[in-house]
């Protein structure tokens, strides 16, 4: 019981040095408290150690940076603190009934229901297991380090002045080089039985000469109703942006490469 309350009390303590952290002025008022308790129990799982700046903040998400912990470092393969981020979900703000449709068909979740902090919290497992299903078919994304409840954490990739560099963002100094990396990752994302469903030159980062997929969370799998349409989707924006840079790419030649056929 003692020890009950002194983790009670270790708890506030947190809470309190996180909202009164600058880099949490704005969010901490959209922070519930049980957005604070993942984010403790990720600091006391040694996934994070200290909490950076902003890197992003979206509609349904934010992404900051971090020192991670001693089981960061592990994951990484990396020395004392690796540079880590750290995706919160605000849960109030999602739109889950649009993340909801996202997780029909897949049988990874099925009898989720219609909660929405069900529906975010398997939107965030969801985006791990994304991660890693994509990285062990050979796509380059951040390592997925630890998920709780509505946080992600994962390697940080590609900071250049504050953020990461987008691909719509640099002079693609190389485009057939990098539509062959970009369709290679689709073909691969694919035979692993996914389709990432947000596929763009917005999702898609430079890590030095990397090109690095990210935001896997509405990835779906092949057994999405409407995965095809997703697929297609993809290709379409993949293809559009290397007709932009010149290069003779049409959506359908895409698609059938990246399905094989
Ligand atoms: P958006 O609506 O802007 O696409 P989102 O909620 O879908 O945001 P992400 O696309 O996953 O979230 O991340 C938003 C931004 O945060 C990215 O564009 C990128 O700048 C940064 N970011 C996300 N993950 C990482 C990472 N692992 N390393 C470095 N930067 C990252
Ligand atoms: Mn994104």
């Amino acid at each position: 019981d003692r020890i009950a309350r002194s983790r009670d009390r270790e708890f506030s303590q947190f809470r309190e040095r996180i909202k009164d952290a600058d880099q949490f002025k704005v969010e901490a008022s959209v922070f519930d408290d049980a957005t604070f308790g993942a984010l403790y129990k990720l600091v006391q799982d040694g996934h994070i150690d200290a909490f950076g700046g902003p890197i992003s903040t979206g509609k349904e998400a934010n992404v900051y940076s971090a020192l991670g912990g001693s089981a960061a470092a592990d994951a990484l393969d990396a020395a004392d603190s690796p540079e880590v981020a750290v995706k919160v979900y605000r849960i109030n703000a999602s739109d889950f009934r649009d993340m909801r449709g996202y997780l029909d068909g897949d049988p990874r979740f099925d009898g989720i229901g219609s909660n929405k902090s069900d529906v975010v919290k398997a939107w965030v497992r969801k985006e791990f297991a994304n991660l890693r299903r994509a990285q062990a078919a050979g796509v380059r994304v951040p390592e997925p380090i630890a998920v709780e409840r509505n946080v992600l954490v994962m390697e940080l990739l590609g900071i250049d002045e504050g953020r990461a560099k987008r691909l719509a963002e640099v002079h693609v100094e190389n485009p057939e080089t990098a539509f062959e990396v970009v369709r290679e990752y689709m073909r691969r994302l694919h035979s692993a039985g996914l389709v990432h469903g947000d596929l763009s030159e917005y999702n898609i980062i430079l890590h030095g000469e990397e090109l690095v997929v990210i935001d896997l969370g509405q990835a779906v799998t092949v057994h999405h109703p409407n995965s095809r349409d997703f697929l297609e989707r993809d290709c379409h924006n993949v293809a559009s942006f290397f007709r932009r840079q010149g290069l003779a790419v049409e959506d359908d030649d895409l698609l059938a490469f990246v399905t094989g056929g």
